[in-house]
């Protein structure tokens, strides 16, 4: 291609790890970097690949990265998940100011809360519109639950080449409950 600055060529693309600038502590191997020939101009150019899908993968990636939540990595995966920080708040059970200290810094989130934005991030498909965790546990004066759970012993038959061990763990989960 041809410089945007300086009207010079380029050299060919090599392939460098840049920064993905919308999440932090990630980076993106295999960018091709296209630098400009003329040396006096040093323009560099990059070719981001098809980033469909990078998100979720970035969003997963965080999630089962170890260590503790950083508050940019908290505040990426509130995005990604789709909720406002009053949204947070309300699913994770606390204040919304609680919401901007994790962002901030200004406090780590407690583990077991860390551990449940984990697992809604790695869950998200299941979670939808469905996510309904706050409603059904704010359920007023009501100490006990609703009614007993019922399950369908009628549905489906897993398919035939399920494995016997895994049909054999189902019969002793059965004798169990
Ligand atoms: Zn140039």
């Amino acid at each position: 291609m041809k410089c945007v600055m300086c009207g010079a060529s380029t050299r060919p693309p090599r392939l460098e790890r840049v920064p993905y600038r919308a999440a932090p502590h990630v980076t993106l191997d295999g960018v091709a970097v296209l630098a400009c020939s003329n040396s006096d101009c040093g323009e560099t150019y990059t070719e981001y690949p098809d980033l469909t899908g990078i998100e979720s993968r970035v969003a997963e990636a965080l999630a089962a990265r170890g260590g503790r939540l950083d508050g940019q990595s908290v505040r990426f995966l509130r995005r990604w998940l789709g909720w406002s920080g009053q949204d947070m708040a309300l699913h994770l059970s606390v204040q919304p100011e609680t919401v901007s200290r994790w962002e901030t810094d200004a406090v780590l989130m407690a583990v077991p809360t860390e551990n449940l934005l984990r697992m809604c991030v790695m869950n998200k498909r299941h979670l939808g519109s469905e996510f309904e965790l706050e409603r059904t546990l704010a359920l007023p004066n009501q100490a006990t639950p609703e009614a007993d759970v019922r399950i369908d012993m009628a549905l489906p038959r897993p398919p035939a080449n399920v494995s016997r061990r895994l049909s054999q763990r189902a019969c002793h989960l059965a004798l169990v409950a």
